[in-house]
């Protein structure tokens, strides 16, 4: 059983690495972004709560996303392995994850960082506004607030990996199957 993050900034690609990763390697795929809008969709207490936040371009609390981890790796004990997409998003919710597999005798196995610069993010997510009908896509000061959120709060993980020496980083400037390319060329490594 494998465990692999996929990290990088809001509009890197990770979503769209971590469903290729799931048809190749058979993993199952969790995103907390996903899994939010699933709550929000459904009007739930927690949906209604992290609504507000997310469209400021803020980060949910951390309780709430982890409880939402907690119950997808609860529900799914028979999986080959899980592709954490957009968790952890902050220190706190990596050592809570650590702990979480620990307890279940397992780890995370590698940290999987698409390396995409600012210039390019803002681009990317202006372009898939165009696709999706994601409200936090579409204004330009939660976009840029969104940014600001992952300098200061989720990019300190990446030392928090290094230390474990889990953290790989591959070119997120390339095309989807450039990208992939790395991506198994990593996982095959390992
Ligand atoms: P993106 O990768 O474009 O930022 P996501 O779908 O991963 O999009 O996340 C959308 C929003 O959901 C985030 O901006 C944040 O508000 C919230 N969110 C998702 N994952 C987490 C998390 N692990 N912790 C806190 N908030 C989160």
């Amino acid at each position: 059983m494998k465990h692999f993050i996929i990290f990088g900034p809001p509009g890197a690609g990770k979503g769209t690495q971590a469903k290729l990763m799931v048809d190749k390697y058979n993993l199952r795929h969790v995103s907390t972004g996903d899994l939010l809008r699933g709550e929000i969709a459904k009007q739930t207490e927690l949906g209604k709560k992290a609504k507000e936040l997310i469209e400021a371009g803020n980060l949910v609390p951390d309780e709430m996303v982890v409880a939402m981890i907690k119950s997808e790796i609860a529900n799914h004990p028979d999986v080959t392995g899980f592709i954490f997409d957009g968790f952890p998003r902050t220190t706190a919710q990596a050592e809570i994850l650590d702990d979480m597999l620990t307890k279940l005798g397992k780890k995370v196995d590698s940290v999987i960082s698409i390396i995409v610069d600012d210039d390019l993010v803002k681009e990317r997510i202006k372009h898939r506004a165009m696709l999706e009908n994601r409200r936090d896509d579409m204004q330009d000061e939660v976009i840029t607030n969104r940014i600001a959120t992952y300098h200061k709060k989720t990019e300190p993980i990446i030392g928090y990996y290094k230390k474990q020496n889990k953290y790989h980083e591959i070119d997120g400037a390339g095309t989807i199957e450039d990208i992939f390319k790395e991506v198994c060329a990593l996982i095959d490594n390992l």
